[in-house]
């Protein structure tokens, strides 16, 4: 009998695992997550906007600071808003609400705090640039919804909202985000 078949199988195997692992990672800690997360975030979230956008920038950003300051065990978040930007954070630094890891307090800051079971917690604000580029975003949405369908009014409007998140989406991480370790 031929084991060859096998040999490439369990190879294939090994490799797909790999693959799946650096999926997994690249999703949790990289600085610019990859766009499928987006997909997962706007189902999730019901709809793109600035707010989730921003929150998942924000995860990303600080569950990577607590890994390169040596944080290990269980993180807990806590966001000060009650907001969009809270569904991003749970997918992003993987900090759910029934999993008891996130705790909002809501003093209209968009500020997120990480707290690891051992080592220093970790705060991420979005910075001002990023704040006065987005914000526009939402008024032009509404302005967008208002004009008939496939209007070239309405195609131009949305052309720039999403221009807007494109930019979120993809903007180097300390244009969108201030990380200070806390302790
Ligand atoms: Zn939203």
């Amino acid at each position: 009998m031929c084991r060859k078949p096998l040999i490439h199988l369990a190879s294939a195997v090994v490799v797909a695992l790999g693959l799946a692992l650096v999926a997994q990672i690249s999703l949790v800690w990289a600085a610019e997550p990859a766009p499928e997360f987006y997909d997962r975030l706007e189902q999730m979230h019901g709809h793109t906007c600035g707010g989730s956008l921003m929150g998942a920038r924000l995860g990303f950003a600080a569950r990577r600071a607590l890994q390169e300051a040596g944080a290990t065990g269980k993180v807990k978040a806590t966001y000060y808003d009650h907001s969009c930007p809270v569904d991003g954070i749970q997918l992003a630094a993987g900090t759910t609400y029934g999993n008891r890891a996130i705790e909002v307090v809501d003093r209209d800051e968009h500020r997120l705090v990480l707290t690891p079971a051992e080592g220093p917690r970790v705060e991420a604000r979005i910075t001002e640039s990023a704040l006065d580029r987005v914000k526009p975003s939402r008024a032009l949405a509404k302005e967008a919804r208002k004009l008939p369908q496939g209007s070239p009014e309405r195609a131009e409007l949305e052309r720039q909202v999403a221009a807007i998140f494109d930019w979120l989406r993809t903007a180097p991480e300390s244009d969108v985000v201030v990380v200070r370790v806390l302790d």
